[in-house]
């Protein structure tokens, strides 16, 4: 069965309450009828409740842009899956690089004194898995540093990264579960991986899915690119037969250019 493409936008920490309610109220009449592309926003966590009456009852469903693995507590500053399940949310990015500390500065003198956020590859997992305990969906993020790809390392890294952070799922989580290939020197760079490549590091994460839960969850299991998509290059992109979606950044700001990705997806 093909896989259904799925575009997602990361707004990261961009948009007030009312200007994410009018880019929401935007999109949604732009991609109103949509029905063979599966469409999410990711606004920050003070957005969400009032983004998701916004999209209630469309096409385009709402995610978080991260979580934690408890459900309430003393946990200073967290969200957990259920209080973003409650905010209308039926996804949740987990692992993006720019909660993992794999981004910008960490690579400069503050390396291992400024390390972001400090996800690793455990908690990411830790991250899916409750999520989906919780009823959430993840997109779990992964992607090489340019130092990393420099030193041709990338397959090496991608493959620690999806070993560790795809362990542990039932087959019917892995099959529902979406991957985003993002390389980190690609992500709010204007710098696009070229669409062969990532199409390539694509395959590599389908057949380390295949080594861990079987060819049906491999030719299930979708896999999105992220990294200065835009609506230029969005179309050749999603050509590819192993990229099945974008997860977006600055092009999902707005709303026309979000909406010719997720056009140029069908
Ligand atoms: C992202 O936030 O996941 C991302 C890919 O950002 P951008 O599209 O801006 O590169």
């Amino acid at each position: 069965m093909p896989r259904k493409p799925f575009i997602a936008g990361n707004w990261k920490m961009n948009k007030t309450i009312a200007e994410g309610v009018a880019l929401a109220n935007e999109l949604k009449g732009l991609v109103a009828g949509i029905d063979d592309v599966d469409i999410a926003v990711c606004p920050t966590f003070v957005a969400l409740a009032k983004v998701g009456e916004v999209i209630e009852h469309s096409n385009i469903m709402l995610g978080g842009q991260n979580t934690f693995w408890k459900e309430s507590g003393a946990w200073t500053s967290q969200i957990s899956p259920q209080m973003l399940a409650d905010a209308g949310c039926s996804w949740v990015i987990v692992g993006h690089s720019e909660t993992r500390g794999r981004f910008g500065t960490v690579d400069d003198e503050l390396e291992g004194v400024l390390s972001y956020f400090g996800d690793n590859d455990t908690t990411v997992n830790m991250k899916a898995k409750y999520a989906f305990a919780s009823g959430l969906l993840p997109i779990i993020a992964c992607g090489e540093l340019l130092s990393e790809r420099e030193a041709g390392k990338t397959d090496e890294i991608i493959a620690a990264q999806m070993n560790v952070c795809l362990d542990g799922f039932t087959k019917e989580q892995a099959m529902k579960m979406v991957i985003a290939y993002e390389p980190v020197w690609a992500i709010g760079t204007g710098q696009v991986c070229d669409s062969d490549e990532a199409d390539r590091v694509c395959g590599l994460i389908r057949g380390i899915v295949k080594e861990m839960y079987g060819e049906d969850v491999a030719e299930a299991v979708r896999i999105q690119y992220g990294g200065s998509v835009n609506d230029k290059n969005a179309a050749e992109l999603l050509s590819k037969p192993n990229i099945d979606g974008a997860l977006v950044g600055g092009a999902a700001l707005k709303a026309d250019a979000f909406a010719t990705i997720i056009k140029s997806a069908k």
